[in-house]
C-alpha cells in the first residue's frame, strides 16, 4: 500500500530541469539521497518522497492526483492541459509559482533560405513539433492551419530529412537551429519551470509542509536575484 502521509513531489529524472530542481529542493533544506537509478527517493529529514520521472509525465501525475507537487516546464504543462482539453477533459491543478530556471522559448524555425513574411506563409505547410496544441493555439490567432509531423525528439532534423517544411521547437541559445541550417522566424511561447500542486485539499500536515516549502523557495529565489 502506498504511504499517503508523505508529501509526494515529482521532478525530472535526468534532463535540463533535473539539476536545478534537485538544487532547489536541497536549498529548501530537504535532505535527499538520490540514487541514480531509483524512481523514488525519500527525504531523510522531512515526510517527503521524491518521484523522478520523464518531464512529460509530470503534468499528468499532478492533474491525476498521483503526486501532490510537481516541478515542470510551463511548455510541457500547457501542452498537456491543451491536449486534455482537446479530449474533452477539464484538467485541474494549482499553479503555486514560477521558478527561476528552465528558461526557453518555443519557436517556429525554417530553413535558412525560407522567405518568411509572417504567419500566413505557414498556411498548409507541414510542421514538425512536439507541441502541436501550443502551435495550433498560436496560429489560430492568424487563422492559419497547418499539417503536423509529431516528433518527440530530433525535431530539428525534420526539414533536412524531408519530413517537414518547418519546425516548432524549444530554443535557448539558437545554436542547435544554426547547426541544422534553420533560422528562428517566430517565438510562440516563453517558458520557465514552475511549481504546481494537485487540485483538492491536502491534509493539514501536508498543506503546512507545502506552505513552508513555498516560503523557503521564495527566500531562495529572492536571494539569487
Ligand atoms: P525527458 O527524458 O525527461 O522526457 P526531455 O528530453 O523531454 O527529457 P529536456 O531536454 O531535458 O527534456 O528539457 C526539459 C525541459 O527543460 C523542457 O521541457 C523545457 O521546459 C526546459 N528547457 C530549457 N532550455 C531548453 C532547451 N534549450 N531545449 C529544450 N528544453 C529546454
Ligand atoms: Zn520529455
Amino acid at each position: 500500500m502506498l504511504d499517503n502521509s508523505r508529501l509526494r513531489i515529482a521532478m525530472q529524472k535526468s534532463g535540463r530541469l533535473s539539476d536545478e530542481s534537485k538544487k532547489l529542493l536541497a536549498q529548501c533544506g530537504i535532505k535527499i539521497n538520490l540514487q541514480e537509478q531509483r524512481l523514488i527517493a525519500f527525504a531523510e529529514n522531512m515526510p517527503i518522497d521524491i518521484l523522478r520521472v520523464r518531464d512529460d509525465d509530470i503534468p499528468g501525475l499532478v492533474i491525476d492526483g498521483v503526486v501532490d507537487i510537481g516541478i515542470v516546464g510551463e511548455n510541457v504543462l500547457e501542452e498537456e492541459v491543451l491536449d486534455r482539453k482537446a479530449e474533452g477533459q477539464n484538467p485541474q491543478f494549482k499553479q503555486l509559482r514560477r521558478l527561476d530556471f528552465g528558461a526557453c522559448r518555443l519557436s517556429i524555425a525554417a530553413p535558412r533560405d525560407f522567405d518568411y513574411q509572417g504567419p500566413k506563409c505557414l498556411q498548409d505547410l507541414r510542421v514538425a513539433t512536439t507541441y502541436p496544441h501550443l502551435l495550433k493555439r498560436y496560429l489560430a490567432e492568424y487563422n492559419v492551419t497547418f499539417n503536423t509531423c509529431l516528433l518527440n525528439g530530433s525535431v530539428e532534423v525534420a526539414p533536412r530529412a524531408g519530413l517537414a517544411d518547418v519546425i516548432c521547437d524549444l530554443v535557448s541559445s539558437g545554436a542547435t537551429l544554426e547547426a541544422n541550417g534553420l533560422k528562428e522566424i517566430e517565438v510562440i511561447y516563453q517558458s520557465k519551470a514552475c511549481l504546481i500542486q494537485r487540485s483538492g485539499e491536502l491534509s493539514s500536515d501536508k498543506q503546512a509542509l507545502v506552505d513552508k516549502l513555498l516560503t523557503r523557495i521564495q527566500g531562495v529565489i529572492q536571494a539569487r536575484e
